[in-house]
């Protein structure tokens, strides 16, 4: 059966790249051996191959890595190499060259790169061109190379910060829920590679929560979510994750530890949540639920299975830690 995969945007930045640049530079192969223009030919026929054969291998695996830093060398090699054979008037190419490189690497490397290469064709270029060209040269590789930098840094922060906003839950600063089950899911899919250590799952409900709303206002109960959130992951380790699986219902992904390691987690985040005093002095507690992964179930039964242990510790008193069955 065909799995289909949902391609990332890196993705279908180097399958247009490598695709479109296969297809423009391929009538240039017939139009160069038309003109009896060797060199220029083979050096077109070797772009055309490499970015070809790029796009194939892009499209079938979806590996990307090697194939950007491929495909921006190829950029480097292609264009120099253009402008050495045939002189100034294909410096055109130039252009192209460094706003593909900048989708290719991150700002920092492509900068680099595409300053060095402009700089050697600079340097290359300086006895054949005269001395408006040279100042034309200077200021308009120099625009592009801001621009791109420029642009290519804003948009790398703003994708940084949508990726954060898009996983983080406002209040807390916890995982969300899609955070958490795209976790779940993760984990779920690894399944036959866990076999000898089994991730573990702490679901956490804070007690009588509504009570403490109706009391003192949402307000505060904001700020007690908060603070929890604040606790519980000053106590975690980078193994450890928080995530807000709704309202006042927490869970911690352990991936390290076994289920009696889990539960002197959980044991030692109940213990200090009934140490803490929270805003307005307020004492809260929390019951638990335990559950280590079980070969072979999904996200959905894991979590139940700790739903359950978690509605036990409420059935016993509240301020308890329940181990699933
Ligand atoms: P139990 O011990 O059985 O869990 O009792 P509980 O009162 O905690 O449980 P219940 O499900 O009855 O109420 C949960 C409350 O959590 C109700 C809802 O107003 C409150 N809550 C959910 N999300 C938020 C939030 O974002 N902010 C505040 N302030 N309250 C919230
Ligand atoms: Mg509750
Ligand atoms: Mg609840």
């Amino acid at each position: 059966m065909i799995k289909h995969r949902i391609r990332s945007t890196e993705e279908y930045i180097v399958l247009s790249i490598s695709g479109a640049s296969a297809l423009c530079i391929a009538p240039f192969v017939l139009i160069r051996i038309f003109h009896g223009e060797w060199a220029m030919a083979l050096l077109d026929s070797f772009a055309v191959l490499s970015t070809a054969f790029l796009f194939i291998y892009v499209y079938l695996t979806g590996k990307i890595l090697f194939a950007r830093r491929f495909l921006a060398l190829l950029c480097v090699v292609i264009v120099v190499a253009t402008i050495a054979l045939k002189g100034p008037q294909q410096l055109v190419w130039l252009y192209p060259a460094i706003i593909g490189i900048f989708f290719l690497l991150n700002p920092q490397q492509s900068f680099i790169i595409a300053a060095a290469m402009v700089t050697v064709l600079g340097i290359f270029l300086w006895e054949k061109l005269n001395y408006i060209f040279v100042v034309q040269y200077i200021f308009s590789t120099l625009i592009t190379l801001l621009f791109s930098y420029s642009f290519a840094d804003r948009m790398l922060r703003q994708k940084t910060q949508l990726k954060e906003l898009s996983i983080k839950d406002p209040l807390t600063g916890a995982g969300n829920r899609r955070a958490l089950e795209e976790e779940l899911l993760r984990i779920t899919e690894q399944d036959c590679e866990l076999k000898n250590h089994s991730p573990c799952l702490i679901i956490i409900d804070l007690d009588e929560f509504k009570k403490i709303n109706d009391q003192f206002g949402h307000s505060v109960g904001d700020s007690i979510l908060r603070e929890f959130a604040d606790l519980v992951s000053q106590k975690l380790t980078k193994n450890e994750q928080l995530y807000r699986f709704g309202g006042e219902e927490f869970v911690v992904i352990s991936h390290d530890s076994n289920q009696e390691e889990a539960s002197i987690l959980a044991e030692s985040l109940r213990e200090s949540i009934d140490q803490h005093r929270f805003d307005k002095n307020l004492h809260v507690t929390i019951s638990l639920g335990i559950a280590q992964y079980s070969p072979h179930e999904t996200g959905f039964e894991w979590i139940g299975r700790a739903d359950k242990a978690m509605y036990r510790a409420k059935d016993a008193g509240r301020n308890l830690c329940c181990i699933a069955a």
